[in-house]
């Protein structure tokens, strides 16, 4: 059995921020997480806000604005608004553009730098909260059988998965069922370092540039209300009826070809945030809606407070785990209420 003092279940931004925090505090980490995904790679921003995060987590501030350039225009019409263009140059509040694979392993680096234990598993399989542990068994990576892990507290930060949280039985209450249809196509580099959004009839598009003359564009919708999959043409209709994409779709041929690639965007938050020795952060805890673009922010600054209250528990003191929920809770609704003024305007 591998003992850690704090079991980080993930590998994400969520969990590194919390075996970061945990490790350069000389608290033992064991993280323990699924192989990274070799999926097609949606271009997401992370607000200048996450910055000094980073910094705090050792990261270098100079090498993070050399890898990943800002967004430096963004275009959006929310329902009849019109439409509302904010020139970001040279703006150094302006989000920073990710590649997401490359900023994750940037993260990684300064855990293995710090000497943490990383191990890659295949699923969970079960775990249990005993008097003064969690306890976890997992299924190997290499097909080697089980693997056991302990620790003294743990953090869940497996985004959407929960996978600590579910097999301690807690449930996710879900808030609607808002999911994401993405093509992909070329632009001749005229959206490398924007953004569009803009309210269509029965959703919203969302078209990111990824920097290398190509972009993204997302059709996000209801899915409750949907009779089926929209192809890649269905989203091309609803792109073009915008100006500024139609423009360039119909410059660039080819998205009507591209393979759709759909990513679950339904808000939901945990039932509980935690126990007496574990406790969730980032994706794991809630999910926000991508267009509000706060996720990837949350998850560092939420990694960092759970790690905290994980030290908080390796004395005894549960008090921060207990502002750490009621915390959560409460930007959770006060977002759910802020979309409103957005999300209200869909005609
Ligand atoms: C379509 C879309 C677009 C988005 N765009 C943006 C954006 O532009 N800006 C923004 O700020 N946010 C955006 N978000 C949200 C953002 O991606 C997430 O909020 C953020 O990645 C959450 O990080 P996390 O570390 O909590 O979870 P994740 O990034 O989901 O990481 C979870 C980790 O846990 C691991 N894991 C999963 N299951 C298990 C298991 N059973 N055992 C062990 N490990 C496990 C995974 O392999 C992964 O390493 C977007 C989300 C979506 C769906």
């Amino acid at each position: 059995m591998l003992q850690a003092k704090v079991l980080v279940l993930g590998g994400g931004l969520a969990a590194c921020a919390a075996a970061i925090t945990l490790a350069q505090s000389d608290v033992e980490v064991a993280v323990v997480h699924l192989p990274a995904s070799s999926g097609v790679e949606l271009p997401e921003s992370l607000m200048p806000a996450a910055l000094p995060l980073l910094a705090h987590l050792g990261i270098d501030i100079e090498k993070v604005n050399q890898q990943f350039p800002r967004l430096t225009s963004r275009l959006s019409k929310w329902g009849r608004a019109p439409i509302r263009h904010d020139d970001m140059r040279p703006r150094f509040d302006a989000p920073i553009l990710l590649g997401k694979a490359k900023f994750q392993s940037l993260l990684m680096t300064r855990l293995r730098t710090l000497g943490c234990t990383v191990r890659e598993i295949d699923r969970i399989d079960s775990a249990i909260e005993v008097a003064n542990s969690v306890r976890v068994t997992a299924r190997s990576s290499d097909g080697t059988g089980l693997l056991e892990f302990a620790g003294e507290a743990a953090i869940d930060a497996t985004g959407r998965a929960s996978a600590l949280a579910h097999s301690l039985g807690v449930r996710r209450r879900i808030f609607d069922s808002l999911v994401s249809f993405w093509i992909f196509g070329e632009t001749g580099g005229v959206l490398n370092q924007a953004t569009v959004t803009a309210t269509v009839h029965d959703g919203w598009i969302f078209c990111a540039g990824s920097g290398d003359g190509r972009a993204a564009i997302g059709f996000f919708t209801a899915g409750a209300h949907l009779a089926s999959k929209p192809n890649a043409m269905a989203i091309v209709e609803r792109a073009s009826a915008i100006l500024e994409l139609g423009e360039i779709i119909e410059a660039f041929p080819g998205w009507a070809e591209s393979k759709v690639i759909t990513r679950n965007a339904a808000t939901t938050l945990l039932n509980v945030a935690g126990g007496l020795r574990w406790l969730a952060c980032g994706d794991s805890l809630q999910t926000i809606d991508p267009l509000a673009s706060r996720g990837n922010f949350t998850a560092l600054r939420q990694g960092i407070l759970a790690a905290e209250c994980a030290k908080g528990a390796l004395r005894d003191d549960h008090s921060l785990m207990a502002s750490y929920a009621w915390a959560a809770r409460r930007e959770f609704v006060e977002t759910l209420r802020h979309r409103q003024g957005y999300y209200g305007l869909v005609v």
